[in-house]
């Protein structure tokens, strides 16, 4: 795999797309199968220290009423969780590291752990090592960090003087430390073009994921960002191009079919995505009075639901393209080595305690 491959997919011209589309789903379906797994995102807290250009949880962005979810809450929805068939909990909130905070996440995934059959994701952006280290020995199976964009310039600049550099070397520690790892991009960041998008993925394939989490960047009105439309807005089938050129680039990684698709396809976006290349779902389970303070961007489906609806919908959604549901936890298929990595350590370090 070359990035010229990656950049002759992409340029696949507009009558050949159904052909791209169908040998991605193939891909898809040889190495994947035809099982969806759902991993249900729980977005427990909207307070985040950063100030990146394109967010709505951006610092600077006083019309947000900001939450934390109380432990005992979150842990209320995990429990429901694997009777909605989501045998994976998503811990997602914005990035505001703290002691205190870092060790109250690390005693909440090992809750999760003792009290529910769910894998653990955990997203919450940047630490030390050491930090993801206690959370892995506290029973965290994977983490979701994107780099957003391959471009080190631009990264720094939508991210508030942040560097790409540091945010890979996050990934590594984290490959290090036996964790499954996530990442991903947004396709169609301001200034994008072809050459860009193939560096994005070409990373995403550089970078040995487990999980690759890519979505259309979508402007929002309450940021810096709001007046800069998509770069591929008057195309906007180049988003499922890219995802069925990332499943050819990335036979074996777990792909969602992200929640952004249906904000630029409402009630189809995320469907289509499962049919050119994707095989994850991730249905929001966040209570429902929580929702719509967690926009990262306008228009951002399901969020006048009540906790439990996403669960009911997607069934039907799988059901009407032919999908079924996964069972088990759904781990990585490329790497099995970082389960025995990851029980030596955790019968060395106590967890909790350790921090
Ligand atoms: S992208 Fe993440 S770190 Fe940046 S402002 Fe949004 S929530 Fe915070």
């Amino acid at each position: 795999m070359t990035k010229r491959d990656i950049l002759d997919w992409l340029s696949t011209p507009e009558p050949e797309r159904e052909s791209l589309y169908r040998q991605a789903d193939e891909v898809r379906r040889t190495h994947m199968g035809d099982a969806v797994h759902l991993r249900g995102i729980i977005e427990f807290s909207n307070v985040c220290a950063n100030d990146c250009l394109y967010c709505g949880l951006r610092r600077s962005n006083v019309a947000l009423r900001r939450y934390r979810m109380a432990p005992d809450e979150i842990l209320d929805v995990a429990r429901r969780m694997a009777e909605w068939g989501q045998m994976t909990v998503v811990l997602q909130s914005g990035e505001s590291p703290s002691r205190a905070g870092d060790r109250a996440l690390g005693e909440l995934i090992a809750r999760i752990k003792r009290e529910t059959p769910l894998a653990v994701t955990v997203s919450v952006g940047n630490r030390p090592r050491g930090t993801y280290a206690y959370w892995r020995d506290c029973g965290m199976d994977r983490y979701l960090l994107r780099f957003e964009t391959s471009d080190a310039d631009l990264y720094r600049r939508l991210h508030d003087g942040g560097s790409l550099e540091e945010r890979l070397a996050c990934l590594e520690s984290l490959r290090a430390l036996g964790v499954q790892v996530g990442s991903g991009f947004m396709i169609g960041l301001p200034g994008e073009d072809l050459d860009r998008l193939a560096e994005n993925i070409y990373l995403c394939a550089a970078l040995d994921l487990d999980m690759i989490g890519i979505g259309p960047y979508i402007p929002n009105p309450d940021t810096p960002m709001g007046n800069e439309p998509n770069a591929w807005a008057a195309a906007p089938e180049m988003f499922f191009v890219a995802i069925a050129v990332l499943r050819l680039a990335c036979p074996t990684a777990h792909i969602p079919a992200t929640t952004a698709f249906d904000a630029v396809f409402p009630g189809r976006g995320r469907d289509l995505a499962l049919q050119r290349g994707a095989n994850v779902f991730m249905p929001n389970s966040t209570p429902g009075r929580y929702r719509r303070d967690y926009q990262l961007y306008p228009n951002k489906p399901c969020v006048d639901e009540e906790s439990g609806d996403c669960a009911a919908c997607v069934l039907l959604r799988l059901k009407a393209i032919g999908r079924t549901i996964a069972i088990g936890p759904g781990h990585s298929r490329r790497n099995t080595a970082w389960a025995s990595t990851v029980a030596d350590s955790r019968k060395k370090n106590p967890g909790p305690s350790n921090f």
